[in-house]
């Protein structure tokens, strides 16, 4: 057995970034910036009000209450070219571009309009109510630094400067691939010694969460040559490769044979110091470069094994920094115990976090790697360090894998 640190170092290590190209602005949300952006345009790009008032000079309001004659009205996206004199004010709109001659904006809250007139009930200080051009965002200042993660925020930054579309590095294209004689794919009655396909559908939709473009490559049985097809193609048209099933040490455990035959050189069959999730086979395609994960098939493992390799690896080809899930440190609620084995253990748990602000975690009774419904429950692993557990109270190190279901659901396990 290798220690998780090592295994990852393998993995990650193989991995690098997918070529930055160009994409729709709307198309790259959750997409890593592949080049810095300047602005070349201030925002806001006019000095406007930020309220629904009158423009007026600051000065004018001295000795409040004062009279102003309004001497007209200017509304978002209609520019006004009039100067405000002396005395005088301009009825004016959110958003719309402080006339020339104006200072300061008063709320209309602040007044009392009477004819063609309006009194002003306070003294105003110049600039207020006033958003100044530039002050969000200036010409020439970094809006966003090559690496920088496309959230919602950031699209909007860029509309902003007239920007539709952006260098990234693109969403990776993944291939999901599903091994062994016994998987069929639903509906029907299920014939002896048959089971249904639950990885693909998992690892599929783990992958869509992502954002990756996903390639589904169906079931393939525990058959040399056309395991060999399927990979040999899958190679070509995507950006990495996962696989379930087949990498043990059973007899028919042929994925790992394949991969061992297909990129000699790069592959490494792993028995990772971890439980579930001990066996993994990753290498990358000698041709392509493409890398290809051979995860166990039991259900749980497939999904452990997802999260400590397969999506940071991933997270590489999309040019992120950051890799992996955020781990917090949690009170355990009940006692955690598990044997001596040489593995850190990641068990099925739930966490909240109570009205202190302290995380707290349970986990899941039925911890064994078939055990995919515990799984679904789970909202974080609790990493579980060799030894013989913890006792209730104590803090452990949770992993959030499901960030957004964290305190939604309550607490309560099978
Ligand atoms: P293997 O790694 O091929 O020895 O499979 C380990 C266990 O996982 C066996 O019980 C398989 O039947 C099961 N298994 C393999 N692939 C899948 C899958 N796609 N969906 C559900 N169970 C699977
Ligand atoms: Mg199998």
């Amino acid at each position: 057995m290798i220690p998780l640190e090592e295994a990852r170092q393998f993995v990650l290590g193989s991995c690098s970034a997918l070529a930055p190209r160009s994409v729709l602005l709307d198309d790259a949300l959750g997409c890593v910036l592949g080049v810095p952006i300047v602005a070349s345009e201030p925002v806001p790009p006019f000095t406007n009000s930020s309220m629904d008032g009158y423009a007026l000079r600051a000065q004018d309001t001295r000795g409040a209450p004062v009279s102003l004659e309004v001497v007209g009205s200017i509304s978002a996206g209609r520019p006004f070219d009039a100067t405000v004199k002396a005395g005088q004010a301009v009825r004016i709109m959110t958003g719309a571009p402080l006339p020339p001659g104006a200072d300061a904006v008063v709320m209309i809250e602040e007044t009392r309009a009477l004819g063609s007139t309006v009194t002003i009930e306070r003294e105003i200080q110049a600039g207020d109510f006033v958003r100044q051009s530039g002050l969000d965002v200036a010409v020439g200042e970094l809006v966003a630094e090559a690496g920088t993660v496309l959230t919602p925020a950031y699209l909007g930054v860029l509309a902003d400067q007239g920007v539709t579309s952006v260098v990234v590095h693109p969403r990776p294209r993944v291939g999901v691939l599903s091994s062994g004689d016994e998987l069929v794919e639903a509906p029907g009655p299920l014939l002896p010694g048959k089971i249904r396909d639950a990885n693909r559908h998992t690892l599929l939709a783990l992958s869509r969460r992502e954002g990756w473009e996903c390639v589904d490559l169906g079931i393939v049985g525990d058959d040399e040559a056309a395991i060999v097809d399927v990979l040999t193609h899958a190679a070509t048209i995507c950006d990495a490769v996962v696989t379930s099933g087949g990498v043990s040490v059973g007899d028919h455990d042929l994925v790992r044979v394949v991969l061992e035959k297909l990129s000699a050189r790069t592959m490494r069959w792993m028995q990772v110091a971890i439980r579930p999730a001990k066996p993994l086979a990753f290498g990358t395609f000698p041709d392509t470069g493409t890398p290809v994960f051979g995860l166990p098939g039991n259900p749980v493992s497939a999904m452990v094994s997802f999260e400590l390799f397969v999506r940071p690896a991933l997270r590489i080809l999309s040019g992120y920094r950051s890799l992996d899930r955020p781990i917090v440190a949690a009170v355990a609620e009940a006692d955690v115990r598990r044997r001596p084995d040489g593995k850190l253990h990641l068990l099925r748990a739930r966490v909240t976090l109570d009205r202190l602000g302290t995380w707290r975690v349970t986990t899941a009774q039925r911890q064994e790697s078939h055990q995919l419904h515990a799984m679904a429950k789970a909202n974080a692993l609790a990493l579980i360090p060799d030894g013989t557990g913890v006792p209730a109270g104590d803090s452990i190190k949770v992993m959030l894998i499901d960030p957004d279901e964290l305190a939604t659901v309550p607490l309560e396990l099978s």
